[in-house]
């Protein structure tokens, strides 16, 4: 069975997780164009270069054409080096951040390393998770402002929020049904075992957020 989580701190590991798996799928489309436009332009200056160091030998003699099919014989055959772009190394500090924080939790590194984050997020400790939360947020809020993406969610304007009431609630959904999280503002934060937000957890100054077994995520998604 699986062990049910229940702290604020494991759900918002999940959910930066989630998000920073949505936000890498579109860094590495980015990726993959920027990539091929560098090949392009490689390309180009090759062929240009190429074409400056063709010397046709003048004269009637009909020696002078055959520089020109041997010099595009080169250009085919070279395919120029294209190192990584600015979103090639960003996509490569991300990678490298989550390699670092696998091994640091002693998760098995071989592959990508964020699967294996994530799904070694309800092991954790609830501290650790908080820590895990906050790397991981970075790296997503990192990503999303190099493509001008927005944040992770869909809002959900039919709820109030059950501390502060507003209607500001965000379902996170993008990610399997055991991943499903509901989060208000940022500010709208946990007073503790007191707090009106029937968080089955209820942890002071943490950001409100609701699980997948939560009564109100089930709303909230017919309510989307
Ligand atoms: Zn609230
Ligand atoms: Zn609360």
């Amino acid at each position: 069975m699986r062990t049910q989580v229940t702290h604020p701190h494991h759900h918002h590991a999940t959910r930066a997780a989630q998000a920073l798996t949505v936000a890498r799928r579109h860094l590495d489309d980015a990726v993959a164009r920027e990539t091929a436009d560098r090949r392009d332009e490689a390309r180009i200056v090759a062929a240009a270069s190429s074409l400056q160091a063709w010397r046709p030998i003048p004269g009637p003699t009909g020696r002078g054409g055959h520089g020109d099919p041997a010099g595009r014989t080169v250009v085919d055959f070279l395919e120029p080096e294209v190192r990584d772009g600015q979103l090639g190394r960003l996509a490569g500090r991300t990678t490298a951040t989550l390699t670092w924080l696998a091994g640091a939790l002693a998760l098995p590194t071989a592959g990508d390393p964020l699967p294996a984050l994530a799904a070694a997020v309800p092991t954790l400790r609830p501290s650790t998770a908080r820590h895990l939360a906050r790397w991981l947020d970075e790296a997503d809020q990192q990503i999303r402002d190099r493509l001008a993406l927005d944040d992770d969610g869909t809002p959900i304007p039919g709820l109030r929020c059950p501390r502060c009431a507003r209607r500001q609630l965000t379902a996170h959904t993008t990610g399997p049904r055991p991943t499903w999280t509901v989060t208000c503002t940022p500010t709208c934060l946990c007073v503790g075992p007191d707090c009106p937000c029937t968080m089955p957890t209820r942890v002071v100054d943490v950001a409100h957020i609701w699980g997948p077994d939560h009564p109100l995520t089930a709303r909230s998604v017919s309510a989307a």
